[in-house]
């Protein structure tokens, strides 16, 4: 997930300011001006694979409408080639590891590779549904010590969570989880997707988040699907939405025109991906494979892969035809390649999310005034008129 950008994401003051920080793939979040940010730094410039990101699985219980895995017709990875992963990461370099689904508990080797991970002294964070949490997983869990744990909140209601969640009684599955968690001293973290199946409970949200004091952060970015598909597009927030949703929660960014060798994230640099299949990917959305573990080592697929050559060298606004002309750009600060290059194919492209958030943030910044239209918007304004429907 970003070079001291704040990406499509509005942390929402629940509680006090979060001890943890949030990095790619992509809940990328940096604070500047400290020891740590320079330790960071030198990762990016040595290129140290310092934060991985595994999907130990693509299974899970439930069928979020905004679920972006396809599974594929092949293994997993199975405990011994994790295991062995595991290795070869800690050899390379590698400190900080974010163990993710699918769902992880539906991994019946999950403890056995989440405890490996902790024997070689990678800090970890844990994703979750939370709904197959139990007592005796959340024990096991706190036995981890996971610097903390991303659970995904919804909704406020039965109804709304059960909607978005495709299941039922999720609502109340998810916070006996949390709840279980809590008990045990685990950093627990809500994350909410907002939908336009969920927006109306926004406060709700934050309240409840207040109530069980935990951190919270709501994010407005859609993912298309691994395979490209826009399975979730009508769930999208629209940028009026986006808009209003600004307006109650300010982002603190500052208004900043990029430069030529200015990089809008840090994809490539000190992070990486590895889905359940041994494939390492750049991050969550730029599923270009980089190689593949089954045939691979970790070190050589992170040292030579094309795609991280080519990341490390030209991901900079110079490389951003649409970009770097773009009216808007000092205001963008959310734009994902991985996004683009789903869209069309094009990595160096524009993401026309972070164009309506840019504009969302033009017009807070500057009330009463219009915003331009990017370079991709206007391209599909006249496709449009040329041609009845969307470019
Ligand atoms: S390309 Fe997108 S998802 Fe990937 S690290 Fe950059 S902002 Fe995050
Ligand atoms: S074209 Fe869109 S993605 Fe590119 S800088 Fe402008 S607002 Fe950001």
């Amino acid at each position: 997930m970003l070079t001291t950008t704040i990406p499509l994401f509005e942390t929402v003051n629940a509680t006090a300011p979060a001890t943890t920080r949030d990095f790619p793939a992509c809940d990328a979040e940096f604070s500047v001006g400290d020891a740590f940010d320079h330790l960071l730094g030198g990762f990016d410039q040595a290129h140290v694979p310092y934060m991985g990101l595994l999907e130990l699985t693509h299974k899970c219980n439930l069928d979020c409408v905004m679920c972006y895995n396809v599974p594929l017709a092949q293994p997993e990875l199975t405990t011994a080639e994790w295991l062995d992963v595991l290795e070869q990461m800690a050899e390379a370099g590698t400190l900080r590891l974010t163990l993710s689904g699918g769902e992880i508990l539906t991994r019946r080797d999950f403890f056995t590779i989440a405890g490996h991970a902790r024997t070689l002294d990678f800090a970890l964070d844990l994703k979750t549904n939370a709904t197959l949490i139990t007592p005796e997983s959340a024990d096991r869990i706190a036995a981890l010590q996971p610097v903390q744990v991303d659970i995904s909140l919804l909704g406020a209601s039965d109804s709304t969570f059960d909607a978005v969640a495709g299941s039922k009684n999720t609502f109340t599955r998810v916070l006996r989880g949390v709840q279980l968690l809590q008990a045990r001293g685990v950093a627990v973290k809500l994350n909410t997707l907002l939908l336009n199946l969920n927006v109306h409970e926004r406060s709700q949200m934050v309240d409840l988040a207040r109530t069980l004091g935990v951190e919270y952060k709501h994010v407005v970015k859609l993912s298309r699907s691994d395979d490209g598909q826009e399975k979730a597009g009508n769930t999208q927030l629209s940028t009026d939405a986006i808009t209003r949703v600004l307006e109650d929660n300010r982002a603190d960014f500052a208004v900043q025109a990029p430069t030529a060798e200015t990089r809008t994230c840090k994809v490539g640099l000190s992070s990486f991906l590895i889905s359940p299949y041994g494939e390492i990917y750049p991050c969550q959305e730029l599923r270009i494979s980089a190689g593949n573990l089954r045939r691979q080592s970790f070190g050589s697929i992170w040292r030579d892969a094309p795609i991280f050559q080519e990341l490390r060298s030209r991901h900079t606004y110079a490389n951003f035809p649409e970009c770097r002309v773009c009216p808007i750009n000092a205001y963008c600060v959310g734009r994902c390649s991985g996004l683009a290059w789903k869209r069309d194919g094009n990595l160096y492209g524009a993401d026309l999310t972070a164009c309506a958030q840019a504009q969302a943030h033009y017009q807070q910044r500057n009330p009463g005034q219009l915003a331009p239209l990017t370079p991709l918007q206007a391209k599909q304004r006249r496709h449009y008129s040329a041609n009845g429907n969307p470019a």
